[in-house]
């Protein structure tokens, strides 16, 4: 399978090179899986007036009525009637009609194959393909369509003959040295070997074999991608020992009897429970909490730390920019009250005096918790006794960081992070399978749902007036922007614009603006003075979707609503609806908008539940696409599987997994041997294997 695809007969240097650099295919094993996108379907005749409404290639059964022909030498062109005797779809040629003129034959039964394609009000078929109707059972097959490009397409390499180089390649492969799976797992599932899986995706002769040999390879899929991430999970839990946190110490217990402002949600409690009997068992803790933007994510970081510091550790919280950095130590140093801790910030415009304060606190152990941006996974920055880690908003950073602030202590600390996109159990577990999984599904009591309503462009005078209500009633409107200049192609509200017309709008009201072209202070004192109410209106792009927190506003206006992802909508509608007032989600969207953005909008009016929708998300965007997945793509290699689909098989392989990590989670049994190759080569540099193999 590893082998240069130049030993497939068909393919020459020429084809070698296009096949590299169109499609990235250098081997057989890449070539073999390079698979169709759709079949064609010969194995069925449709009615004449079925195959009209088709957009398929279709094939009918049914006879010539008349053959008109127009235009004259090379320009002539044949139109044939052909019916079943019920419709009529004419047959189109512009080639070849000399011969055609004397071959076709009238009221002849004859086999039509093609594509239909509407013109005006009628429907016809260009150069179909005709047989004569020999009768009986059609024996056709399914024949695989794959895609190409058009530099492919020029050099002659489109879909047939990259399936005939398939197809030559199928026919010298071996069977033992394809197979990827152990005898007993084919045995235990009614598997496909892969060969012939192989055969049946490329080549399928029927539906049923199809589908059994998609199955094989979705299983196969599926099965390396978990036995990935569970194994690394399996593999760091023996080679790191965690730091164990035995004690339940002054701190939590004083701040719980004492400080904590609100009874904790039944989730928090949870979660918290979870936590701590991680950090006590000794193995070092990978724990992912989603929760919901306001289901109080925050107070679970600030009473886990405080278990971490009770053990005489230290804790850190990372947080994507300076000002949600800036909002934890504020909420923090709020909750924390008297309790002896000692709690500093550090960003990158920390002052050089403060930073060197840090530092020495943090190596001489008397900074017990360190709240910052990137600018705490510095060299510099080093811990005297780092124990917790939690990172919020993980989306925003990638799993080479984590690791970064892994090798700040000797025994790893342990992590949490808090991430307020909801993410799908089943992607949740192809992407953060290594990671333990907790979920935060329950907000704070008392909150109204914030109701949600979609306006087209030309209801702007009404979306005005509700927004003169609310400021009369006290209340901060947050008004937000997709671009931030003018795209010349696009006919987008950009948010100078915006500004210019909401300052004509609402002359007399206090208007704020906040982008990206912003330098850090200027957007810092321009949120301030919103969050402290010196200005009723908040202009901004999505900057401000990430964690702000400002309980008097309570309406949120998202122009061109349109250009925002789902998540987004939903993280920008979490800004709102913080405080005790009914708040308001307005989404206005051009008039005329399409079929996918017109569902997205009505899944904003209809739920409230992120994880509702990111369900819907993820079926109308597919995997790849979800927001902030995109850098652990090399997670997702899935070409057959869709895991908003596969789920059941998802889960099927998990169990099977962790059953053979139960009883050889060495992979040393002889029984297990193609399945540690497999591994072994999955992970060839991603970690050293050795260390437990
Ligand atoms: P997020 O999960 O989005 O980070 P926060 O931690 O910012 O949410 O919490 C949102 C708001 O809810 C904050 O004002 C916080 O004080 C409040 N809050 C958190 N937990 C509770 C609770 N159990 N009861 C009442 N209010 C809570
Ligand atoms: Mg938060």
């Amino acid at each position: 399978m590893e082998s240069s695809i130049k030993y497939v007969k068909g393919v020459g240097p020429k084809k070698q090179m296009l096949l590299k650099s169109e499609l990235n295919i250098n081997t057989f094993e890449e070539l073999l899986s390079y698979y169709p996108y759709k079949y064609i379907d010969r194995t069925k005749f449709l009615s004449v007036k079925e195959a009209k409404s088709s957009t398929e290639t279709v094939q009918c059964r049914g006879y010539i009525t008349q053959i008109k022909s127009e235009g004259a030498g090379p320009k002539e062109r044949l139109t044939a009637y052909f019916t079943d005797g019920e419709a009529f779809i004419d047959l189109v040629f512009f080639t070849g009609v000399k011969y055609l003129k004397q071959s076709l034959k009238l009221k002849e039964p004859y086999i039509l194959f093609g594509k239909p394609k509407q013109f005006g009000n009628n429907v016809s078929v260009v150069h179909p393909e005709l047989t004569v109707d020999k009768g009986g059972e059609p024996n056709g097959q399914l024949y695989p369509q794959y895609h190409t490009t058009e530099k492919m397409k020029k050099e002659g390499l489109q879909s047939k003959q990259l399936f005939q180089i398939i197809c030559n390649a199928l026919d010298i492969i071996d069977s033992e040295e394809t197979e990827t799976f152990p005898d007993w797992l084919l045995k235990y599932r009614n598997l496909y070997p892969k060969r012939y899986a192989l055969n049946g995706v490329h080549r399928p002769r029927n539906f049923e074999e199809l589908n059994a040999a998609t199955y094989r390879i979705k299983f196969e899929e599926l099965f390396f991608n978990q036995l990935k991430v569970i194994y690394l999970k399996i593999d760091r839990e023996q080679k790191y020992k965690g730091n164990k946190f035995p004690i339940v110490g002054d701190l939590f217990n004083q701040f719980y009897s004492q400080h904590i402002p609100f009874e904790l949600t039944g989730a928090q409690k949870r979660v918290i429970k979870e936590v701590r009997h991680n950090m006590n068992t000794g193995v070092q803790m990978n724990r992912l909490v989603q929760g919901d933007v306001g289901s109080g994510k925050t107070m679970v970081a600030f009473m886990t730390a405080l278990i971490a510091i009770d053990n005489g550790y230290q804790a850190c919280l990372m947080a994507p920019t300076e000002i949600l950095a800036s909002q934890h130590l504020a909420s923090i140093l709020e909750m924390k009250h008297d309790l002896n801790i000692h709690v500093r910030l550090l960003t990158g415009s920390t002052k050089i005096a403060a930073r060197r304060e840090i530092h020495e606190s943090l190596e001489d152990g008397t900074l017990d918790l360190l709240i910052g941006t990137h600018a705490l996974i510095e060299d510099k920055v080093k811990f005297q006794k780092l124990g917790f880690v939690i990172i919020d908003e993980q989306h925003r950073f990638g799993v080479a960081q984590r690791a970064k602030l892994w090798r700040k202590s000797i025994i790893p600390p342990h992590i949490l992070v808090m991430t307020a996109t909801p993410i799908p159990r089943t992607l949740a577990m192809t992407l953060y399978g290594d990671l333990d999984v907790s979920v935060i599904d329950e907000l704070p009591p008392g909150r109204k749902p914030i109701i949600t309503k979609h306006y087209f462009d030309s209801k702007r005078d009404k979306i005005n007036e509700f927004i003169h209500t609310e400021i009369s009633k006290g209340r901060q409107v947050y008004i937000v922007y997709p671009l931030i200049e003018e795209s010349e192609k696009m006919d987008f509200k950009n948010l100078e614009k915006g500004y210019e017309q909401i300052a004509d709008d609402f002359p007399d009201r206090k208007i704020s603006i906040v982008h990206g072209k912003l330098k850090p202070k200027e957007k810092e004192e321009e949120m301030m003075k919103f969050k402290n109410h010196h200005t009723d209106i908040m202009v901004a792009t999505t900057v401000i979707e990430v964690g702000v927190n400002v309980p008097n506003a309570s309406v949120m206006i998202i122009e061109s609503a349109e250009r925002f992802g789902l998540s987004q909508l939903h993280q920008l509608r979490g800004r709102v609806g913080r405080g005790a007032d009914q708040a308001y989600c307005i989404l206005v969207t051009g008039d005329k908008i399409s079929k996918v953005s017109k569902t997205r909008m009505q899944t904003m009016v209809d739920h409230s539940d992120g994880f509702k929708i990111s369900e819907v998300d993820l079926d109308l965007r597919g995997p790849g696409d979800i927001e902030g997945i995109q850098q652990s793509g090399d997670l997702l290699d899935l070409k057959l599987s869709d895991i908003t689909k596969d789920g059941d098989i998802l889960a099927d392989v998990r169990n099977i997994i962790f059953k053979i990590a139960e009883k050889d989670h060495k992979l040393a049994q002889p029984v297990n041997k193609k399945i540690l190759d497999m591994l072994i080569k999955i992970n060839k540099g991603l970690f050293n294997w050795s260390d437990i193999s």
